[in-house]
């Protein structure tokens, strides 16, 4: 274990999701456990600059394992998108004696903690905490488990209402660039149809597969649309082009919305949380910095925080393949 390296700063970024809280109370005890500081970096890269900062033992993080949301608060910082704004961080660190920090956030966040790497050799590390679970470099982001049984709780209820109605409902969810969770919650929740930003189905076809599941008896149905589908329409106007068409169907929309980020984490993100958590500050003591620690085949894998940025996720196709022959 380094010798040089005896105080950690820990924040999260960007959008919350749940698990961010088991992280940094992992963070937070692995600190402890090898007798390190552990500085706890309130609101984000703006706090860093403020410096907000406080020191964490290991009973600090008592109760939070199961909670949503971040007790370190999060914030979009547009100040440490600017040099200027990065030195006075640089300078609010070293003021404090942190000597490296581990931010939990998504893509934007990486990339502000490369650049900080790049300008000041100073030690980073990332912990992927986003619902949509899209940064290569880890089959799992923290949240995207829970938001799956989030979504698929909803989804059974929407379905109660649905078949007592004969009712078309269109569910929205979130995924502006990868289709993750509307795929495999769609699936999990029995969607008749799937509409994902990586595969353009097209309208017609959209009411194709409609048409066949009436006709095969089925009197109700639940599509699933992320946010980014490539058919381009919003999921109001979808709604309004299938009543032009098939003015049979009785057709609601439901967008599921931010509800989709908060709630309890799920027992597969706290363990994963504590899992990274624990990498993540052990890997910087054995002096690594600028990566992303992910897990790839149930290890923990790192990643280098470039690769993590630039790389595409890509969505399972034999998923889509699934979900076709579920909805025969
Ligand atoms: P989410 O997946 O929820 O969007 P994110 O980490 O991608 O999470 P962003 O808002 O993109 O969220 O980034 C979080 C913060 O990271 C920004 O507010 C900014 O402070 C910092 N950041 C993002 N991009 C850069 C950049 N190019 N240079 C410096 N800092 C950046």
């Amino acid at each position: 274990m380094s010798l040089n390296i005896k105080k950690i700063g820990v924040l999260t970024s960007g959008g919350d999701s749940p698990g961010m809280n088991a992280a940094i109370r992992s963070v937070v005890r692995t600190c402890a456990f090898h007798n390190i500081e552990c500085i706890g970096i309130y609101r984000g890269y703006q706090g860093m600059i403020e410096g907000d900062f406080k020191e964490m033992g290991p009973r600090s993080v008592n109760n939070i394992v199961n909670k949503g949301g971040t007790i370190l608060k999060s914030a979009r910082s547009v100040e440490f998108r600017t040099a200027e704004g990065r030195k006075k961080a640089y300078e609010k660190l070293t003021q404090a004696g942190i000597d490296a920090f581990v931010v939990i956030g998504g893509d934007g966040s990486f990339t502000g903690a490369e650049i900080f790497n790049k300008e000041y050799k100073f030690p980073v590390m990332g912990i992927p905490g986003t619902i949509d679970n899209d940064i290569y470099g880890t089959t799992h982001t923290l949240g995207y488990d829970t938001a799956l049984n989030t979504v698929v709780e909803v989804i059974d209820k929407i379905r109660d209402t649905a078949s007592s109605h004969n009712r078309l409902f269109f569910v929205e969810v979130m995924g502006r660039d990868a289709g993750h969770i509307a795929l495999n919650a769609g699936i999990g929740a029995g969607a008749e149809e799937i509409l994902i930003p990586e595969e353009d189905l097209g309208l017609e076809r959209l009411l194709e597969s409609l048409r066949k599941s009436k006709a095969s008896g089925k009197s109700s149905s639940i599509v699933v649309v992320s946010e980014g589908d490539k058919i381009g329409k919003s999921v109001f106007e979808l709604k309004d082009y299938v009543e032009e068409h098939m003015p049979e169907y009785d057709v609601r929309v439901s967008v599921l919305g931010h509800m989709q980020r908060g709630g309890s984490p799920s027992c597969f993100d706290r363990v994963l949380a504590s899992r990274l958590g624990v990498k993540a500050v052990e890997s910087i003591l054995e002096g690594k910095s600028n990566y992303m620690v992910g897990i790839i085949n149930d290890k923990i894998a790192l990643t280098p925080l470039e690769q993590a940025i630039k790389g595409e996720t890509e969505i399972d196709l034999e998923l889509l393949r699934v979900s076709d022959i579920m909805t025969t």
